[in-house]
């Protein structure tokens, strides 16, 4: 019934993301173990996708 707003308190208590040991950022599902950010645990390549912006490219 009253999940709403009030059991936004109850956040943060599981850490789904913790540090990923290959890129280093706070991107590795420790449920799912594989990195949100790189894949890191799902596959062998980076992951890498066309519009992910990472720097500002001069054009
Ligand atoms: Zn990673």
């Amino acid at each position: 019934m009253s999940d709403g707003t009030a059991a936004m308190g109850r956040r943060n208590r599981i850490r789904v993301h913790v540090r990923c040991r290959r890129c280093g950022r706070n991107s590795f599902n420790w449920s799912k173990r594989y990195c949100a950010a790189c894949g890191f645990g799902r596959s062998k390549k980076l992951r890498s996708y066309n519009w992910v912006k990472k720097k500002k490219d001069s054009n």
